[in-house]
């Protein structure tokens, strides 16, 4: 009893914890980070990582034996760069086969169109499915049609994606990518094609993963460029009923068991504090993922290489984590997350690159108001670059957006949209189309953001955790 007054006195005259002040950042450490900055713009090991990605594993999706040579090239190639406890952390992807794809007009001017299967596409019977085409714009428009007009037929989703400078236009069109095919299925369609989530003009169309909330698709789902989804329109504009004929031998193959790759720049703090840079290296099939997400990786690792070069040496250790199949199920983030889960306390800040390599222009964060002035101090040394602040909602990338979900700050280096979704996920995200100048720049303004996250004495404190 006595025992039980003394300790609950000593609860009542205990202060409250008091949060230690925000520490600014020094004039010598954002001097510090001007000099990395500058030196970034003279650099070209994100180039030739970017260089040697693509030709040398090139197109790598989730179970895929591409995947699997991108793993080892990723184990080697941080080694070589002088990383620290580099490993592979085991993961479990799903492996769908893309196969073949055809699609055609039938009537009433019947001509073969170049389709791409979108992710999870099942195989149709040899001779293919045969419908009548029902153009809609939206899901909710699908939804809201009797059952009636939907049995049977082919459902063409056909809204044009819009070109934004932020990703945007591209969440909003990406929708019936998605759910499309299930919802027109649900609906007792026979097929779904989609005009692309994408800007590009030229006939070789997006793709992208679609749901797996429901288990396997039953009805398969292609895209279509701008041009195909073009030639329907017109032919639909006649007032004549259109068919189309699709055939697809994608499939389903057992799951992989395959791994994220991690390395590190140690730190010098001796309670063991870091901050993740992250991005995914699975990539789709069409193309070589240079710009998804290879310029990511390019721009994580170039910059942790260079924050381990920066006087001072970081006080905290960097952690590159490239995740496995964020492209369809972000299961390695949700590994990662999952395995890592108690030494997140030590997680100061996570940042991950995955929106290509053309100019940057913002710095979006998501930290306690608190901080924003020390985010302030770190944009300033960026602006040089054309970066402005772009924010505090910050959804901090879909891998490391798990990290964000734990309690765990984020910062996003934003980058153009607009030219990004002219190539994503098609045959056209090759390197060429990574201009070098703004690969420097990208990393310049990525690495001089991480190492001021990796010198400011603070922290940023933890976001609100979300509840499950
Ligand atoms: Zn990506
Ligand atoms: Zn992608």
């Amino acid at each position: 009893m006595a025992a039980g007054i003394c300790a609950t006195l000593a609860r009542a005259v205990t202060p409250a914890a008091v949060p230690a002040p925000i520490k600014p950042l020094t004039a010598a450490q954002l001097e510090a980070a001007r000099v990395l900055r500058d030196r970034a713009m003279s650099d070209d090991v994100g180039y030739e990582f970017l260089r040697s990605l693509t030709s040398e594993v090139g197109p790598r999706p989730a179970g895929s034996v591409g995947y699997d040579r991108a793993v080892s090239w990723a184990l080697a190639k941080l080694k070589a760069l002088g990383f620290s406890n580099v490993h592979a952390e085991s993961v479990w992807v799903p492996h769908w086969v893309r196969g073949e794809a055809r699609a055609e007009v039938v009537s009433p001017w019947p001509q073969p169109l170049e389709p791409t299967a979108l992710g999870g596409c099942p195989s149709t019977p040899s001779e293919g499915i045969e419908g009548e085409v029902l153009q809609v714009t939206t899901l909710e428009e699908l939804v809201a049609l009797p059952p009636a007009r939907v049995r049977g037929k082919i459902v063409f989703f056909d809204a044009r994606m819009e070109r934004t400078r932020d990703s945007d236009g591209y969440s909003r069109a990406v929708t019936p990518r998605g759910r499309g095919a299930w919802t027109a299925d649900s609906l007792g369609a026979v097929g779904m094609v989609m005009r692309h989530a994408g800007t590009g003009n030229d006939r070789l169309p997006h793709t992208g993963g679609q749901t797996r909330d429901h288990g396997a698709l039953r009805v398969p789902g292609m895209a279509l460029s701008n041009p195909d989804a073009d030639l329907l329109e017109h032919q639909l504009a006649s007032g004549q009923p259109v068919r189309l004929r699709l055939w697809s031998t994608s499939h389903w193959a057992d799951s992989v068991h395959t791994a994220n790759v991690v390395g590190e720049i140690p730190g010098r703090d001796p309670k063991r504090s870091f901050i993740v840079v992250g991005g995914h290296l699975d990539s789709w099939d069409l193309g070589t993922g240079a710009h998804d997400d290879g310029a990511g990786l390019a721009i994580v690792t170039a910059s942790a290489k260079l924050i381990a070069q920066a006087k001072p040496k970081p006080w905290r250790a960097v952690r590159v984590v490239f995740f496995a199949n964020e492209e369809f199920g972000l299961n390695g983030a949700h590994a990662y997350a999952r395995v890592h889960q108690d030494e997140l306390p030590r997680c100061v800040l996570g940042m991950e690159s995955d929106l290509g390599a053309f100019a940057p222009w913002g710095l979006e964060c998501r930290v306690p108001v608190d901080y924003l002035p020390l985010v302030r101090s770190m944009l300033s040394v960026v602006e040089p670059l054309g970066i402005e602040f772009a924010g505090n909602q910050a959804g901090g990338g879909a891998d490391v957006g798990q990290l964000r979900e734990r309690g765990v700050p984020v910062m996003e280096v934003n980058t153009d949209a607009a030219p990004y979704f002219d190539l994503h996920h098609s045959a056209n995200d090759t390197f060429d189309k990574i201009d070098p100048e703004l690969l420097r720049r990208n990393i310049a303004a990525f690495a001089t953001i991480a190492y001021l996250a990796t010198l400011a004495e603070s922290g940023f404190g933890r976001l609100e955790i979300k509840k499950p």
